[in-house]
């Protein structure tokens, strides 16, 4: 299959947004991405992305996932300081009482802060020539004829026409009711509530790259899931991350400082 039309746009340059446009890329001649937030040209947290000062780490799947899309990827990340881990062999899971036998699954995982993971796609999308970003544009409801979608339309009121609409815009998604406003049917929401909450310990003196192992042993995180009816479990540990990384566990003679929280 080759170009299957002029142009895509894609509400929201997030992960999800910045890999969408990233595959059409290679099936429209032109994909524009808006996002609400500025989309900055280095690793820096932002508004639209609130849980992004908790510590992060890229599980197996996604890693997959986006280095199919950008190849080399894990290895850019890991030459920035992100952490590669096997989560079967660097974690200590203690759950139900008792801790998990350790052993190398030969996957790998990789730690890193979210700001420095985004950033690394931003800019590998922004070096598609058929690609462009448009930061601060909030995108505020779909265009249409009747029985289809024919583009976006900007808060500022500037129309933006386009064959394809992708909505990446997390879980605020507003693409249902803006369907609804042009008489389209929209699609069915399906909701899996996984009940996790985050609580994170900011070091009071800053950002600092932390290196030590902070859990028992040479494990790099514990976690204990108590049962599987009973919600509240910990994960404890620091992984090295990069400059831009905001640390669970405070370094020596740094005391603690905000807690974060997070669904
Ligand atoms: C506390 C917490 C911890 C997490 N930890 C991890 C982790 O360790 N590893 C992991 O893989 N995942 C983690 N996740 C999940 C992961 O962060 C989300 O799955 C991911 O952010 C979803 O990406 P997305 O691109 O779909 O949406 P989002 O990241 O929510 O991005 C939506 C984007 O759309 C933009 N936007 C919204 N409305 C508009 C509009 N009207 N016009 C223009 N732009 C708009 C926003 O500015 C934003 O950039 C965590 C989530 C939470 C809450």
């Amino acid at each position: 299959m080759g170009v299957v039309g002029e142009r895509a746009v894609v509400i929201g340059g997030s992960i999800g947004g910045l890999a969408a446009a990233a595959a059409l890329s290679r099936r429209f001649d032109l994909v524009t991405v808006l996002d609400r937030d500025e989309l900055p040209e280095t690793p820096r947290e932002r508004r639209g992305i609130p849980h992004g000062m908790h510590p992060h780490a890229l599980l197996i799947g996604g890693r997959l996932g986006l280095e199919e899309l950008f190849p080399g990827l894990t290895e850019e990340l890991v030459q920035g300081g992100a952490v590669p881990f096997d989560p079967g062999a660097d974690a200590l899971f203690v759950q139900m009482g008792a801790p998990r036998i350790r052993f190398a699954t030969g996957m790998l995982g990789i730690s890193l802060s979210r700001a420095y993971l985004e950033s690394a796609i931003r800019e590998r999308v922004r070096a598609l020539p058929n690609v462009e970003l448009r930061g601060r544009v909030a995108v505020s409801g779909l265009t249409g004829v009747p029985g289809r979608v024919t583009g976006v339309e900007t808060g500022g009121g500037e129309p933006i026409a386009a064959d394809l609409v992708v909505d990446a815009t997390g879980h605020g998604g507003q693409s249902n009711r803006w369907l609804k406003r042009l008489a389209l049917p929209a699609p069915e929401i399906a909701t899996v509530k996984v009940g996790v909450g985050y609580t994170t310990l900011q070091p009071a003196c800053g950002r600092l790259a932390y290196s030590s192992r902070s859990s028992p042993g040479d494990r790099a995180t514990t976690a204990t899931i108590p049962s599987p009816t009973v919600l509240q479990g910990t994960a404890v540990g620091g992984l090295r991350c990069p400059p831009t990384a905001r640390l669970v566990s405070p370094a020596p003679g740094c005391g603690a400082g905000p807690l974060l929280s997070g669904r």
